[in-house]
């Protein structure tokens, strides 16, 4: 995926109506462009005023632009991702969904709290940094099963990457989902369940994306 500028990683926020947090740490700073500018690029102070009321197309089309971009995902990468979620025979199309995403590689690493922000989990999984179960492993959309362990690669450990007070601060305080786990001695995370939507508060309204892609 070719590299996006900064302003341009900001502009999803504005146009999507909220943080989106794409940015890891700057995203807490007075850096955030969204802060400052809330509202659509290119969008007059007279037609900020009068914004309109959005159909239930343009807030399912905003939802699943707001998920997408969360995820880091291509349109193509996440038409597959809803499409296998719906056509699964006599499951829940939305947990099935957040399940898949929730597996990617580059998510895990991302929730471990091994990277600030998604599109640098997925950069470090591209650049070999990670292992899952002691293997090198550069598929950022990898799916990870239940019992496996995701690492940094010997050599990657001294990389500004992964060491300092920052990255110290970040992994210890990190808020884990349920189904994962950190040993932070091996510098090690497991995957000890199945990425479970009951177990967790869904920022984003999966339902709508499933409606939208079934029109
Ligand atoms: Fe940019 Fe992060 Fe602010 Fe979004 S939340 S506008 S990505 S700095």
């Amino acid at each position: 995926m070719a590299q996006e500028t900064s302003q341009a990683v900001c502009r999803k926020c504005r146009r999507a109506g909220e943080k989106l947090f794409l940015k890891g740490e700057k995203c807490f700073t007075h850096k955030c462009i969204f802060e400052r500018r809330p509202h659509s690029p290119g969008m007059l102070d007279s037609q900020r005023k009068h914004r309109s009321t959005v159909s239930e197309y343009g807030s399912q089309l905003r939802e699943k632009q707001k998920i997408k971009n969360a995820y880091g995902l291509r349109e193509q990468q996440f038409v597959n991702y809803v499409r296998s979620a719906s056509g699964k025979r006599g499951g829940d199309p939305t947990k099935e969904l957040f399940s898949s995403l929730e597996s990617r590689l580059d998510r895990v690493v991302y929730r471990l709290g091994l990277a600030s922000s998604q599109a640098m989990a997925r950069q470090m999984v591209g650049h070999g940094h990670v292992l899952v179960n002691g293997k090198r492993t550069t598929v950022p959309s990898y799916r990870l099963r239940s019992g496996d362990t995701v690492s940094v690669r010997q050599g990657s450990k001294d990389s500004p990457l992964f060491v300092g007070d920052a990255v110290k601060n970040r992994v210890e305080k990190q808020l884990l989902p349920p189904w994962l786990s950190f040993d932070a001695k091996k510098f090690e995370g497991s995957v000890r369940a199945h990425p479970s939507l009951d177990a967790t508060v869904m920022p984003y309204d999966l339902k709508a994306v499933i409606e939208f892609y079934s029109r």
